[in-house]
């Protein structure tokens, strides 16, 4: 026992230690870095990873335990992809163990052995080793199966065999039952790339930007690719795909949301078929286990994915894009909280492979890395063909009566679009009837009793929700408190939007885009192909409706309240509204009907709004800019935010006192700034009492430096137990 090496073994959970095991009895292969282990865990077992080989440990031998078993014979992951884990591990401040396990799939980390990869091919067995080819002279069809068997000892998939011999299932069935072969899994087959059906000749912008990265393929350089909506992005990604796909390589392109993108992923496919692998969350365990697998084995050479598949292992990368890089979606908001789109070029770093960051709205962080000279720009001006940027009319609403939502000028030129047979898209990101129900009779509304907001009115379900805790119940049909049957909706949510369309426009087709008309699976797929096939002159929707599409006959957008992102509390909600007013803007006019956009406001005079639409987004980015360098907000300065909530009011704000405490004294040469301890901006939800802490530095490195003797300090804390608390790094919600 002497001899035994260490095993380090990571498990997911909130702790940051790894755990000392001894090697399995009796086990016939060496352990590796970066398989899974099976071992003894208080009265049960759970599944680890090993991350390290030690020769001693501290654990007295008396409580040491033996792995009861190494599960893989290879490492699920690669010491690239451990890398990048650790990185992240020690950049984000969360425990190493969660974040490996975050990074494979859910049939992997659990227990049970009934992996995504199903018994999906057959081998001969010892039995039918010894069958003589004579004796089936009277069954050709069995004696095909078992030549084709005998070539290989690990087996065929039954699918490929019985294609390939002409044979059915119950020829396999029948070997099964006499014992001559036996089910196995067998690794799918490679999808390589297998024809480049590309007819579009690129335009000069376009060939330009492809060159620019071409030139740096087998290296890490960052891009940013800033192309206004319809510009040709994802023609220019496709083309170094195939360049790196050609050079024998693997691409990764993350998107923000792959329900909203599929009109990129049908291109990808019908030009590279199954050699383009797809990862998001609604895929079925099994099923993502298998690309995960084909990836990580090489065997796929193309992966679009969302967030989470930034931490696919594949081995042969040289070529990462983040498209929408300023997407908000790439930020996981709980638990491990990265950002999809830094970790992207961490990888690219460590692996040394170009990095791609396309939008046509870069975030501020992505421009000022531009002007320091960390990322090279790219840019595509103008939109692709004779399609063009259409102009940005502000309508004034001040004054101005509204009938759900809509204004009398809006209104005439709706009717003006949909009388000249083109199709118009309205923009509220907000679902639901209405914000709230007011009593008008007393001035009751409609207050969620879990959290500090008002519940939403959703007239088709006839129900109260709360969007942010999901309390829900049902319409009243009088004031709760003085009994006034006079309730009254105040503001609209797109349901209250499609019924005053309806009442103007009776008859017109209409289609609303929200997570409620959309909640069946399959329904977005569905009513986005039918919006295509031009069968509604009027789309209606939140975000949803915002984001990639193509809709090639939409002339009009309008955008029917933009004035929250001018006055919101967070630093960033400027920025946020600009990137979703283009964003919803580029929908319009992207062939060859020009197109316009209407805004309502009530704030037309505001600085930020003339600045987006009389000089567009880099002269608001400039501005914006100069404003956080003034203010020494992020870009110019880093910040961490450590929020805290628990049922009992005081406990948050108790153990954030102690927090900066301990933060303040490891603060040796003052260079950090302490804000706070302050109330989340929604103080009460769910139930809970929540607040925060933010702490700002001039420079990463010092931040980085005393986080981690921080964190570990506050984990000690006994004020530490009563609340649930989170480190957030880059915090890009103060919520
Ligand atoms: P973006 O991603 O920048 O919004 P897309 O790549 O979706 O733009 O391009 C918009 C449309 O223009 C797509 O239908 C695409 O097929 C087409 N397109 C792109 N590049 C060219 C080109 N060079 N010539 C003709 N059509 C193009
Ligand atoms: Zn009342
Ligand atoms: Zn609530």
């Amino acid at each position: 026992m002497a001899s035994d090496p260490i095993l380090q073994i990571a498990l997911p959970g909130p702790l940051r230690v790894l755990y000392d095991y001894l090697p399995p009895e009796n086990t016939p292969h060496n352990p590796a870095v970066g398989c899974r282990y099976q071992i003894p865990f208080g009265r049960s077992s759970r599944i680890g990873i090993l991350m390290a080989i030690n020769a001693k440990t501290d654990v007295p031998p008396d409580r040491l335990k033996r792995a009861l078993r190494q599960i893989d014979t290879q490492p699920l992951l690669g010491s690239s992809d451990l890398r990048l884990l650790h990185w992240a591990a020690n950049y984000y401040q969360h425990p190493l163990g969660d974040v490996i396990f975050h990074a494979l799939p859910v049939t992997l980390r659990k227990q049970s052995n009934r992996s995504g990869s199903r018994q999906n091919g057959v081998r001969l067995t010892a039995l039918g080793n010894t069958v003589n080819p004579e004796s089936l002279r009277q069954a050709p069809k069995q004696l095909a199966l078992i030549r084709a068997l005998s070539q290989t000892s690990e087996g065929m998939e039954r699918t490929i065999l019985m294609q390939r011999l002409q044979i059915s299932q119950a020829v396999i069935r029948v070997l099964l039952e006499k014992g001559w072969i036996e089910r196995c899994q067998i690794p799918e087959s490679p999808h390589p790339v297998t024809s480049y059906s590309n007819e579009i000749d690129l335009n000069s912008e376009q060939r330009e930007a492809v060159d620019r990265v071409y030139r740096q393929l087998g290296g890490f350089r960052p891009f940013l690719l800033h192309g206004v909506t319809g510009s040709g992005k994802t023609e220019v990604y496709l083309r170094l795909i195939e360049t790196v796909v050609g050079r024998g390589q693997q691409a990764l392109l993350l998107v923000p949301e792959i329900g909203l993108t599929p009109q990129l992923l049908q291109r990808f496919q019908k030009s590279m078929g199954t050699g383009v692998g797809v990862l998001h969350s609604a895929l079925a365990d099994g099923e993502r286990e298998r690309v995960w697998q084909t990836l990580r084995r090489g065997q796929r050479p193309i992966l679009i994915g969302t967030r989470s598949a930034v931490f696919t292992p594949m081995p042969n990368l040289g070529l990462i894009i983040v498209d929408e890089e300023h997407d908000l979606s790439y930020k996981q908001q709980e638990g491990f909280r990265y950002s999809a789109r830094d970790l992207a070029l961490v990888r690219g770093q460590q692996c040394g492979c170009p990095v791609i960051l396309g939008s046509a709205t870069p975030s501020l962080e992505s421009l000022r890395n531009v002007t320091e000279g960390r990322y090279t720009r790219l840019s595509l001006p103008q939109r692709v063909g004779n399609a063009r940027i259409p102009p940005l009319i502000l309508l004034d609403i001040r004054n101005v009566h509204l009938d759900g939502g809509l204004s009398p000028a809006l209104i005439k030129q709706l009717r003006q679009t949909l009388g000249a047979d083109e199709q118009a898209l309205l923009f509220l990101n907000r679902r639901g009837y209405a914000p709230m129900l007011t009593c008008h009779a007393c001035g009751w509304l409609t207050d969620c009793p879990r959290c500090d907001a008002r519940m939403t009115h959703h007239r088709q379900l006839r129900l109260l929700w709360c969007h942010h805790c999901g309390h829900q119940r049902r319409e009243p049909n009088q004031c709760p408190e003085c009994g006034s049957p006079d309730l009254r909706p105040l503001g609209q949510g797109t349901e209250r939007v499609e019924e005053a369309l309806q009442r103007h426009f009776p008859g017109t087709p209409l289609a609303r885009i929200d997570r409620d008309s959309t909640s069946r699976k399959g329904a977005l797929e569905q009513i986005l192909s039918r919006i295509k096939a031009g069968e509604f002159p009027l789309l209606l929707g939140t975000q949803m409706l915002a984001k990639g599409h193509h809709f090639p006959d939409v002339t009009l957008v309008a955008i029917l309240d933009v004035d929250q992102g001018l006055f919101g509390a967070d630093f960033r909600a400027s920025e946020r509204m600009a990137q979703l007013v283009l964003q919803v803007a580029g929908r319009a006019g992207r062939a060859e009907r020009p197109g316009r956009v209407l805004i309502q406001t009530r704030h037309p005079d505001h600085p930020l709004m003339q600045l987006l639409t009389k000089r567009g987004y880099e002269a608001f980015a400039d501005e914006a800019l100069d404003e956080r360098r003034a203010a020494a907000f992020p870009p110019y300065s880093h910040q961490v935010l450590l929020r805290a909530e628990s049922t009992k009011a005081t406990d948050p704000e108790n153990f954030l006192n102690q927090a900066i405490k301990v933060g303040r004294a490891l603060n040796g040469n003052g260079s950090l700034e302490f804000w706070g301890p302050v109330p989340a901006p929604m103080a009460r939800k769910a139930g809970k009492t929540r607040a925060h802490l933010l702490i700002q530095s001039a420079h990463r490195r010092p931040l980085h430096q005393w986080l981690e003797k921080w964190v570990s300090e506050i984990t000690r804390l006994s004020e530490a137990r009563r609340v649930r608390w989170s480190i957030d790094v880059d915090p890009q919600e103060m919520l």
